[in-house]
């Protein structure tokens, strides 16, 4: 009978090969463990969902710069890149150009840990817990066995508003970065965006490429619409952490506003955005997601300035407008095979109706952080073990500080971990390359027990 592998010799198993998992996977094996990584969608191996994008006119929104995958080597990407040279480190380069660093880097460290890593194309389905061990079912009946279970699963989709459930699909879509784009394009002259932020503008951008030519509304609650960066990064020092809370600090950092660059008091904040966060109980983080929270993403996560000048372009051409309501209904009309819908909202602030024929609609709201409305079956498979719960705010999965997922009852888990934009409830600031590259740098060291031999936590 063979015997069972210690826990010692058995991987971490990394669910989700975007870039939390991938880049997880890579400071893993740099530290010496085992590990398998593994994705069900193979194209987005390493990439992931932001990154895995072909389209050259779907840009970073960050600096190159600011997008070394390491937090120990920050210029490790723009010698990737090979460049050098103010201009150049400042550009806001293809997203698909990030996605081949990631290959690279992928590729690289797998080559050089001599068997210790595994590329798995896959999808996770099932967990059991055993006393040491975790046995992962990929693909809803191969088993694997590995140590811990790091769950890197990105953003949950966004769910479709009832209000267009009853649209046929050549008129509705919930993926703007759909690869096959759109059929009948050429009989529309009307889309509707339901949402307008970083998500809309690619829907945009992405429509623009495949020749429309048309009119766009973007519909949200209050009409925001992303700001754009400034040509040269504002140079921002590094302040103190604000000591005040809640109204006090927003007070204090429109003040700031007013003698600095808005961009530099927002990004000013940026190193201590998780601990603010981290300090405020439960309703305080709540009435910023309340009322503070679409004015925080629109000054906080920018856009190029050549795709910001792009979409003023459009406003000012009258092809785009960015209108503040809530959607009311979407009503087929014209039958399926030249389809168009009629949506109708109500203005923010007041009771009256708005409508306007529209050829297509693309959801461009947002990931729904909600696990009750997760179709995953992993998800699905953890909750009804009790194995995962939402955040407070409903925005992912409840963790710990150190990214242990927290079962039904709270408790911190050791054999089941977390990372990337579904650990926002704990950390806010978790959605792009240089939070979570602290993060799974972290975290890598954490399953190492590297943090030990260098004295940190302690
Ligand atoms: C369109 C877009 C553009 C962005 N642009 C930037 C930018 O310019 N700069 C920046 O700093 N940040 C940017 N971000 C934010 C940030 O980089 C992302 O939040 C980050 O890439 C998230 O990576 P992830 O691996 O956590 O998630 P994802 O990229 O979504 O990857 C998760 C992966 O897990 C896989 N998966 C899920 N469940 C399973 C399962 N059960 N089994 C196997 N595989 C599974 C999915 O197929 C997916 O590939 C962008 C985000 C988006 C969405």
């Amino acid at each position: 009978m063979p015997s069972t592998p210690s826990r010692e010799t058995l991987p971490v198993a990394v669910v989700g090969g975007g870039f939390s998992g991938t880049l997880l996977t890579i400071n893993l094996l740099r530290h010496g463990a085992r590990v398998v990584l593994i994705e069900r969608a193979v194209t987005q191996m390493a990439t992931g969902l932001a990154f895995g994008t072909a389209r050259p006119e779907h840009l970073l929104n960050v600096r190159a710069a600011n997008m070394s995958a390491f937090p120990d080597d920050l210029g490790h990407f723009v010698r990737w890149l090979g460049v050098s040279g103010s201009d150049a480190v400042n550009r806001f380069v293809p997203r698909r150009i990030y996605g081949e660093y990631l290959r690279d880097l992928l590729d690289e460290t797998l080559a050089a840990a001599d068997g210790r890593g595994a590329v798995k194309a896959g999808e996770a389905t099932a967990a059991r817990f055993e006393d040491e061990r975790v046995v992962l079912t990929l693909d809803g009946s191969e088993e694997l066995a590995c140590r811990t279970v790091v769950l890197a699963l990105g953003n949950f989709p966004p769910s479709l508003h009832p209000a267009l459930s009853d649209l046929p699909p050549e008129i509705c879509f919930t993926n703007p970065w759909q690869a096959a784009g759109y059929p009948r394009l050429d009989a529309v002259n009307e889309v509707l965006l339901l949402g307008s932020g970083l998500t809309a503008i690619d829907g945009v951008l992405s429509l623009e490429r495949a020749g429309y030519r048309g009119r766009y509304t973007a519909l949200s609650r209050r009409g925001l619409k992303p700001r754009s960066h400034a040509l040269s990064g504002p140079s921002v020092e590094r302040v103190a952490a604000p000591e005040a809370r809640g109204s006090q600090l927003l007070q204090q950092v429109r003040a700031r506003a007013s003698q600095v660059e808005w961009r530099v008091a927002v990004d000013e904040l940026r190193p201590h955005t998780q601990n603010i966060w981290r300090r405020h109980d439960h309703a305080g983080q709540a009435r910023f997601l309340r009322h503070l929270r679409p004015y925080w993403d629109v000054h906080r996560h920018r856009l190029a300035p050549e795709i910001g000048e792009q979409i003023a372009a459009l406003e000012r051409e009258g092809r785009l407008r960015f209108v503040a309501g809530k959607l009311v209904s979407a009503t087929p009309e014209n039958g399926p095979e030249n389809g168009s819908a009629r949506v109708i909202w109500r203005p923010r602030g007041t009771d009256d109706r708005d409508s306007v024929q529209v050829g297509l609609i693309v959801t461009c709201t947002g990931p729904d952080g909600d696990l009750t409305h997760a179709s995953d079956p992993l998800i699905r498979d953890l909750l009804q073990q009790r194995r995962v719960r939402a955040d407070a705010h409903r925005l992912g999965l409840d963790v710990s500080h150190t990214g242990n997922v927290l079962d039904a009852w709270g408790e911190r888990q050791d054999d089941l971990f977390a990372v990337g934009p579904i650990t926002k409830g704990e950390a806010w600031e978790i959605v792009a390359v240089p939070d979570i590259r602290r993060q799974v740098w972290d975290l890598a060291r954490y399953l190492t027990n590297a943090h030990w031999v260098e004295g940190e936590g302690l």
